[in-house]
């Protein structure tokens, strides 16, 4: 099938985006990595296609006092390849997950964000940091927590006439440590499940871990693990193996699957099988996170003495 007949604008600034955003049937175009399948499938039929890679300022990725920025029209591969993509690591883990190379060069981080597909990578590594949304509109700006931006399956709080100028990530500190990790059917395909994780081992044996759940639900799923965490290290002591944590860790994390797992199952997988997936990968990276938080802060101890 061919897209319907739509106009092409391409303004040089913000300000001329939103202009043409105000007209009636208008819709942004970033990467048209997942609007141009839309448009020649006619789920959506936009009278005028507002594209947003001349603008200049939206092409900025920088570090800022506690994060890094990426504006709308940062490529998700650009951000992939730039050093300060060490600054968030969570982010580092997730991007290579997405579609292929080819798709990366194209899409960007906040039309990822945007799309907002149940199994996609970004959003949930986005609600795992906390990270912030900067949307403009002819009124102005607003700042909304990635937490609050998901409201249900592709669909945010973002107005038509709205756009998505930037998204903050939080820099990691030097006792944290990630995890991601992801079951598709084929690489390159969106996730069947997958979890992103937080841990904060500034206290080792009382460590803060955060997990987010996505392609079990309509949006991502997010939970505070740090009681279960802290039980599972009182059961091995502070010293232990990642193996023998996981091991801790799996009831703690069925109850998790039990929770967040909410999809009903489709072609690609049953309910019960993405619970075992989230069980198998959440037990596995919390411990693995967890072991690279204490790897991480005991670097920082030894540069201290
Ligand atoms: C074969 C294939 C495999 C893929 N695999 C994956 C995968 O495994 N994981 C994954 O996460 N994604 C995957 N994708 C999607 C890809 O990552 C897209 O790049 C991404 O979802 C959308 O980014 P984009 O810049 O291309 O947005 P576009 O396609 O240009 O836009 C997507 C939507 O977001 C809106 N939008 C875009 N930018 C803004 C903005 N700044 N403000 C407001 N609204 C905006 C658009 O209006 C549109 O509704 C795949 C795509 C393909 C074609």
């Amino acid at each position: 099938m061919k897209a319907a007949p739509f106009a092409y604008v391409r303004p040089g600034s913000v300000t001329e985006v939103l202009s043409e955003l105000s007209r009636d049937g208008a819709k942004v175009i970033a990467g048209g990595q997942s609007l141009v399948p839309v448009l020649a499938m006619r789920l959506a039929q936009p009278t005028t296609l507002v594209d947003i890679n001349a603008v200049e300022e939206l092409h900025t990725l920088r570090t800022e006092l506690s994060g890094v920025r990426l504006g709308a029209a940062v490529r998700q591969r650009t951000a992939q390849r730039d050093p300060a993509i060490a600054e968030v690591p969570l982010l580092g883990m997730a991007l290579p997950w997405i579609g292929h190379r080819e798709i990366r060069s194209r899409g960007t981080i906040c039309g990822s964000l945007a799309h907002a597909d149940p199994a996609a990578e970004l959003p949930a590594v986005a609600i795992c940091l906390e990270a912030t949304l900067t949307i403009a509109s002819p009124k102005g700006e607003r700042t909304v927590d990635a937490v609050d931006f998901f409201t249900a399956a592709m669909t945010t709080t973002v107005q038509p006439e709205e756009l998505i100028t930037s998204v903050y990530f939080p820099r990691a500190t030097e006792t944290q440590g990630f995890g991601f990790a992801e079951i598709a059917r084929r690489h390159g395909d969106f996730a069947l499940a997958g979890v992103a994780i937080r841990v904060d081992a500034k206290d080792r044996m009382r460590p803060s871990a955060r997990i987010t759940c996505f392609g079990i639900s309509d949006i991502p799923r997010v939970r505070d693990v740090s009681e279960q965490l802290s039980d599972a290290l009182s059961k091995d002591g502070p010293d232990a193996p990642e193996a023998r944590l996981r091991t801790a860790l799996a009831a703690a994390a069925e109850e998790l699957a039990a929770d967040v797992v909410d999809t009903g199952g489709d072609d690609h997988g049953s309910q019960a099988y993405r619970r075992q997936l989230i069980t198998a990968l959440a037990s596995r990276e919390l411990a693995r996170a967890y072991a690279k938080a204490v790897r991480a802060s005991s670097h920082t101890d030894e540069e201290k003495a």
